[in-house]
């Protein structure tokens, strides 16, 4: 009997020494801007087919529904992101899917997007100052200015975004991180970094405050090549604005083209030593969308407005509110899909993040707490 107490003493003592033999040394957190936890959970949704209203290109109608629709809905959501569904769910975790009870949620009172990534970034939801999608300085202190001022990790951190409203959302000058966004060149060197900023002002852009993610990605990857990242923002945007759009079918496939270009990040990450088997993926999104009708999931945000007959009223799409979440490292436990389970906030991002790279994060607000770290991604 006490042979087996030993060895059963033996192997969990073992378990814990190997529980605290943190592996990560790089995080990369990715967001895809506005992205819907049901099309994450479910794949496309069929009552748009048809609808030419959300439909951008009628000819190629056809040639959408074959690649996106299948009868099956895991068939139907790896169709539309194989990396998620393929990998993720294999090696990772997915939280979000409120058909199974696993729920994420932000907690800031405006759901739409500077007060979204503030809330990431920052932990807080900081509703008294962070009001709207101005150019105003955040007030707060990113998890990136917070990193950056540590010497080991000083110059060490980016961020690289398709919203030219990022250098204000990081306060770039204060911060002394490097933030690439909007139209910005890169200032990168390389014949890729050449060719991608002589190609950024070739292209036509459909809007004038997002760029094309492919720039947003391709600039992040070269930072990551130069040298070794301790963290890296990657905030990738076309979805949100083809979805305010109505285009249904370019909000899909804006989703299908980031789940490609964070499959190739991860297989390079993969495939340089600097970073295989020592890197952490967080990827989420800073809002949802409407979900009640047909026509809501276009939009989202709480912000008031005069109505027709002149009263004020606020807007409200239900469910904006409802975020997802995954998480893919070295670090963390391979649980797949969640169901059930605790509610993941936004304000828990930093913090996990930072639990992840060996610190406990500190937010700057006097009198708000930053979110606790999500103990299950870390595996502890
Ligand atoms: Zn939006």
């Amino acid at each position: 009997m006490r042979v087996i107490v030993s060895i059963i003493l033996c192997i969990v003592l073992a378990h814990q020494a190997w529980s605290d033999d943190r592996k990560t040394e790089t995080v990369i957190l990715i967001t895809i801007d506005g992205m819907r936890w049901q099309e994450v959970f479910r794949g496309v949704d069929n009552a748009f087919f048809d609808q030419q209203e959300f439909i951008a290109y009628k000819k190629h109608h056809g040639d959408f529904k074959q690649q996106y629709w299948r009868d099956s809905l895991n068939e139907r959501r790896a169709a539309l992101m194989p990396f998620f569904w393929g990998t993720i769910a294999q090696d990772g975790q997915l939280y979000g899917n409120r058909d199974k009870g696993s729920k994420g949620e932000l907690g800031n009172r405006y759901h739409f997007s500077y007060p979204g990534y503030s809330e990431i970034l920052t932990g807080i939801a900081d509703d008294d100052r962070i009001t709207s999608n101005d150019k105003i300085l955040n007030p707060n202190r990113t998890i990136l200015e917070w990193l950056n001022h540590m010497p080991e990790n000083n110059g060490k951190v980016e961020a690289f975004g398709s919203w030219d409203v990022f250098p204000y959302i990081v306060n770039e000058k204060r911060a002394g991180v490097p933030v690439n966004a909007g139209f910005e060149a890169y200032s990168g060197s390389g014949a890729e970094v050449a060719f991608l900023n002589k190609l950024q002002t070739e292209v036509p852009s459909p809007w004038d405050t997002v760029r094309l993610d492919a720039f947003t990605m391709g600039f992040a990857r070269a930072a990551l090549a130069r040298e070794k990242m301790k963290f890296l923002y990657i905030a990738l945007g076309e979805t949100d604005d083809f979805a305010h759009e109505g285009l249904y079918d370019q909000y899909i496939r804006a989703a299908h083209r980031s789940d490609t270009a964070i499959a190739e990040l991860w297989a390079w990450v993969q495939s340089d030593p600097r970073y295989a088997g020592k890197t952490t993926l967080l990827i989420t999104t800073d809002h949802g969308r409407g979900s009640d009708s047909l026509a809501a999931w276009k939009h989202h945000g709480r912000f008031p407005y005069t109505k027709e007959d002149g009263t004020q009223a606020v807007s409200d799409f239900k469910g904006d509110d409802q975020i997802w979440m995954a998480a893919l490292g070295p670090d963390t436990p391979a649980l797949g899909e969640l169901s059930g389970g605790e509610t993941v906030k936004l304000n828990q991002v930093a913090a996990t993040a930072a639990k992840l790279l060996g610190y406990r994060f500190e937010d700057s607000h006097e009198k708000l707490e930053a979110g606790e770290p999500i103990s299950a991604m870390i595996g502890k």
